[in-house]
């Protein structure tokens, strides 16, 4: 068996959170409302592993083992802290953008996450409006009450909050008009469809108009190509990310 295909263990993984081996790397997000053909609104915060032996290793491959141990509160602290703090050297140096970080459905759970994230955006002298928590569609139907409670301290705080992989759930209507999102993003499984299937086109049209009719800002993920990038513009969505536009640094 290749080192690619050995199991990753919750001990190293809990070695690896300690001894500094995650990285965060930014991917672009611009405003397709902006006069600018290119305007950059913010960045989302994707962490990775700098294995020694393995080289970079996606979240894909330990996320979950971390959601199933508790691994990922320590992670998900040091991926904010990190990402908290570049938004201030960015600040500094001119460029106000927001930072959108994921946050996994076991933490939604957690009441000492807003008090805590809040403290964090103070040290580093960061505005809570510039922090976007992302949560799964699917993390947020899964206890819509304790969901809801948590999800509405983030907000009363000021931080923006963003329904991740929209269209990949089975969020209710009603559900979503009461949770507090500022922002739907829609899965990058519609948009790189764009283009190509018709199917992807009118999905894709529904969700911008949902998200404007709840009066959300709406933000197209997995943007691969020009022509779902002029789609995307041509329906009044407000925001994409894509490889198009810039891969995750
Ligand atoms: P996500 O939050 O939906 O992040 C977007 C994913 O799509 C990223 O994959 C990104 O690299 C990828 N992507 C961006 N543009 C394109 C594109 O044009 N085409 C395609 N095919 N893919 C694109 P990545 O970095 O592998 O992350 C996968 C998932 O892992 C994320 O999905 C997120 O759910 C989770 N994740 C990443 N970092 C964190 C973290 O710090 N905490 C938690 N809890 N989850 C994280
Ligand atoms: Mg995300
Ligand atoms: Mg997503």
């Amino acid at each position: 068996m290749t080192s690619e295909h050995e199991a990753i263990t919750e001990r190293e993984l809990a070695a690896a959170i300690a001894g500094g081996e995650m990285v965060v790397h930014y991917q672009p997000k611009i405003d397709l409302k902006a006069e600018a053909a290119w305007h950059n609104i913010g960045a989302e915060a994707l962490v990775r592993w700098a294995h020694p032996r393995r080289g970079l290793i996606g979240p894909g491959e330990f996320i979950g083992l971390a959601e199933r141990t508790g691994l990922i509160r320590p992670l998900t602290m040091f991926v904010l802290e990190t990402a908290i703090d570049q938004v201030r050297v960015w600040r500094e140096n001119g460029t106000p953008v927001s930072m959108a970080v994921n946050l996994a459905a076991n933490l939604l759970t957690d009441l000492r996450m807003p008090d805590q994230i809040s403290a964090m955006l103070e040290k580093h002298g960061v505005p809570p409006s510039s922090l976007i928590l992302e949560v799964t569609e699917t993390a947020a139907m899964a206890d819509t009450v304790r969901a809801m409670d948590i999800l509405t301290r983030f907000r009363l705080k000021g931080m923006g909050l963003s329904m991740d992989d929209f269209g990949t759930g089975y969020s209710s209507l009603l559900q979503l008009h009461r949770m507090p999102f500022s922002e739907l993003k829609i899965d990058r499984s519609f948009v790189t469809q764009l283009g190509e299937a018709q199917e992807a086109l009118v999905m894709v049209r529904s969700m911008i108009h949902l998200a404007h009719d709840l009066g959300l800002s709406v933000c197209a993920e997995g943007v691969e190509t020009g022509v779902a990038l002029k789609i995307l513009r041509s329906l009044r969505c407000d925001k994409a990310q894509g490889y198009y536009i810039g891969r995750p640094a």
